[in-house]
């Protein structure tokens, strides 16, 4: 029998702590579904989650100061623990009902506009900006933009798009009157047909492979002395797997070859300043060309790992 629990109702001196039972009635379930707004499609400000200090999306874990300013924990210590916004002291307090919310949260792909169904938690996206990296995911993105790598041509489209485009707008056959007009070599062949004349003037020449919509350009870049540097990469997403060229040079005494990895761009603004072959002065014919094998080809998962 316990004490002070008479009829009077008097208090206990040390009360109890009995925890509080909230076993909802089975009718209260199916009301709470009724009456919970439909979350399924919420849109939230861009500037909303974005933290004070580095203006990404806040990363967990998020402190904030006693005003309620979020940010994250990161970037806090650059500023001696003083809240960005009112400057007092933060660093203490976690925002733990914030940080709930993001962990709940899925961002579409950044592609979704161009048709890519794929979602990612928000969490893990907010890490892969404040590391300066896109998501796996974007890199190989098969919706993502590829752009047209011909002068003054403002095309950009997914990879299959790209590869199509170049095709119709930059081929030009033998029976098309665009043809005639043309003193140099067609800037676009299929990669199975190659050897390619290279004029020494022209920036890149693409190679189309039509098995999987590829678009390969084969670089042809200024700035080595006394010659070129020519080098391949693939106009696209990143691949599964990872992709060889192979390339053949005559003309000179001496034919030239190289072979390395595919670099996969979507948009091609630079010569690679490393790894390309050099291909001398004295190789360019007098008309000005050279003749180019390419091969490509996909590399086993045994040949990645050697
Ligand atoms: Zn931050
Ligand atoms: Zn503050
Ligand atoms: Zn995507
Ligand atoms: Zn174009």
């Amino acid at each position: 029998m316990e004490k002070g629990s008479g009829e009077n109702g008097a208090t206990p001196k040390k009360p109890r702590i009995t925890p509080i039972k909230r076993t909802p009635a089975p009718e209260q379930d199916q009301t709470t579904a009724a009456t919970m707004p439909d979350l399924s499609n919420v849109s939230i400000g861009p500037d909303t989650l974005q933290c004070a200090i580095c203006f990404l999306p806040l990363e967990p874990p998020i402190y904030q100061c006693k005003n309620g300013h979020p940010s994250c924990k990161n970037c806090l210590a650059g500023l001696n623990n003083r809240c960005p916004s009112c400057r007092l002291p933060i660093g203490e307090i976690r925002c733990r009902p914030l940080e709930a919310v993001l962990a709940g949260m899925t961002i579409p792909c950044a592609f979704a506009k161009n048709g890519c169904h794929e979602t990612f938690k928000y969490t893990a996206a907010a890490s892969s900006r404040h590391h300066r990296q896109a998501s796996i995911h974007e890199f190989s993105c098969r919706h993502a933009p590829c752009e047209c790598p011909f002068d003054g041509c403002a095309f950009a489209g997914a990879a299959a798009n790209l590869f199509a485009h170049i095709k119709a707008a930059h081929t030009h056959t033998a029976a098309s009157p665009a043809a005639a007009t043309f003193s140099t070599p067609p800037p676009v062949t299929s990669i199975d047909r190659t050897p390619v004349r290279l004029p020494k003037c022209v920036p890149f020449h693409v190679l189309l492979r039509e098995d999987d919509a590829a678009v390969f350009l084969l670089l042809n870049g200024g700035g080595v002395p006394k010659g070129r540097s020519l080098s391949v990469v693939c106009v696209g997403p990143e691949r599964d797997a990872a992709e060889l060229y192979t390339m053949a040079v005559s003309g000179g005494a001496l034919a030239l070859s190289a072979s390395g990895s595919v670099p996969c761009v979507r948009r091609w603004v630079r010569y690679p300043t490393e790894g390309f072959l050099f291909v001398p002065d004295a190789y360019w014919s007098s008309s000005g060309s050279v003749s180019v094998t390419v091969h490509v080809k996909k590399l086993s998962s045994e040949e990645e790992a050697v």
